[in-house]
Formats: C-alpha cells, structure tokens, sequence
C-alpha cells in the first residue's frame, strides 16, 4: 500500500516543479494570489478500490470523499500540506468514514450535500450553490439516482482545464448502481454529466475501470476507440497506475451508459431484452440491470 502510495505519488505529482517555480515567485518578490497557479491532483489509495482526490497548491488541499483518515493524514505530513476542506458527494460510508476525523485532527471546513446523513457539522451544499475551495468555484450539481441526494463538484478551470468530482455517479465506462434512484434519473444525472466541456477531468470514487470495459465490451464489441482504450487501461493497471482521471470526451466515446440512444447499444439492450421498451429510459434500465448480473 504504501509503495502503491509512494508510486502514485511520483506519478502524479511533480514537487520539484511546485518548489523551483515557488522559489522563482519567491525571487521575484511575486506572491501567488491563489493557490490555482500550481494546483496537483492525485488520487489516494483507500480500502480495496476506491480513491480519496486530493488536489492541492505549495500549502492547502482539498480532499473528496475520504472513506478513511490514516493514509490522507500520512499523504499530508509527508508532503506538509494543511488540509483546507474536505467535499463529500454522498452519505456512503466509504465516502465518509475518515471526515469526523480528519475535521477534529486538521481543523478542515466540511462540504456535503443536503438531504443525506453526513457527520455534522457541515456547510450543506445543493443544486446551483458555488463553493469557494483554494480560490478556485466549485459548482454544485445534484445527480440522484446512486442515492436520492448525490452532488457532483465542477470547476471550470483548474489552471486551464475543467475538473469534475463525482463519486459514484460516473465511473470510467459505468455508472453507479441505483441504491435509492430511479433509471429516469440516473440517466438525467449522466446527460448533465455528459453536456460538460469534452475536456474536463473526471475524478471517480472507484477503480472499476477494467470490469466496466469488460462489459462495454459485451454491448459493443465493435466499438474501436472502446478497444483502444481497454489496452491502454490494462497498460496501466499492470503497473498499478490509477486508470483515473477519465474525461469528458473518452466517456462519451466508450461509456454504454452516456451511449444509451447510440444505434449499436439500443440495439444490444434489445436483444439482451427484447421484452423492454425502446425509450431513452428502457433502454438505460436493461443496460444498468445487465450490467448488475454481468460477470
Ligand atoms: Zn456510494
């Protein structure tokens, strides 16, 4: 775990770079006026797949969804970075379990939506609302159907590129399985995913990437970009990379979930099930409920 840690981390983030141009600042007498000028992001191992974002300036982090406190606090001293604020995107316990304690331990401001069990006190967040984190916006996006009241964060520009934490919503070629959600608004949740700028980072909560491919595969199995892209994947998880961050673009060319009304899934989903529907919402309903009994 902690080799892991140590790999990812040489992986992801480069602190001799935020030294040498700290230092340059520093020399010129310039001062960062936000934290965004060197902004890092990495994901942080936690339990058996999931991944606790962390992105963070020369002094402060946020962090998203910490199942558990021990390897974020051990994250922070080795690098001696003060925690800011931590965002929650649903009441899961694997999204929450480690903020009670990393709040008492730090001092970090807690963000979580309303609506849902969270380990108060919190600021609540909810549909519209715009969180000051590092000085960077984040928008908050309601996107029910993993639980009823599940948020998604969106920046539009973190040194140039948009970022998106998502929880358990979007996965890189799946989607959440709907605890408390209907397929209708799963299937809104990820068209308002989807509509966002083809470039933008996509930070999952899990590495399922290779099993939802496996099953990308089943319901397009002439999908060329879908092919490329499971080589690439499987590149990286034989050397123990993280398959994350996914974007926008990738998504919309090889997720089945954000490809329900392609011609090739509908017509997977009505072979699979040719007693269902052919609406946008049927269609999404067989490809979700297959996926759940795929192996
Ligand atoms: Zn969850």
């Amino acid at each position: 775990m902690l080799l892991a840690l140590r790999y990812l981390c040489a992986f992801r983030t480069n602190p001799l770079t935020v030294q040498k141009v700290a230092q340059r600042l520093s020399v010129c007498g310039v001062k960062p006026l936000q934290e965004s000028i060197l902004m890092q992001l990495l994901p942080i191992p936690a339990f058996t797949d999931n991944y606790i974002w962390v992105l963070h300036g020369t002094q402060r982090a946020l962090v998203v969804d910490p199942g558990e406190a021990g390897g974020v606090m051990d994250w922070l001293k080795q690098h001696g970075l003060q925690l800011d604020t931590i965002l929650i995107t649903h009441h899961h316990a694997d999204h929450t379990g480690g903020a009670a304690s990393l709040r008492e331990t730090t001092g970090a401001r807690v963000v979580g939506p309303t609506g849902e069990p969270m380990p108060e006190p919190l600021q609540r967040v909810d549909e519209g609302d715009t969180v000051m984190v590092l000085g960077l916006p984040f928008q908050v996006i309601k996107v029910p159907g993993h639980t009823a009241g599940h948020i998604a964060y969106y920046c539009p520009d973190v040194d140039g590129k948009p970022l998106l934490f998502c929880g358990d919503t979007l996965f890189s070629g799946g989607c959440g399985r709907l605890f408390e959600g209907t397929p209708a608004q799963m299937l809104n949740s990820l068209d308002r995913l989807s509509a966002l700028p083809d470039a933008t980072q996509v930070c999952c909560t899990h590495e399922y990437t290779l099993a939802n491919l496996k099953f990308a595969q089943a319901v397009e199995p002439h999908n060329t970009e879908l092919a490329a892209y499971m080589a690439q994947c499987q590149a990286l998880r034989t050397q123990n990379f993280p398959t994350l961050p996914s974007s926008i673009l990738v998504e919309k060319q090889i997720n089945p979930f954000l490809r329900s009304r392609q011609a090739a899934v509908r017509q997977a989903a009505t072979v699979h099930n040719p007693l269902a529907s052919n609406d946008d919402v049927s269609v999404f309903a067989t490809l979700r409920a297959w996926k759940n009994v795929f192996k």
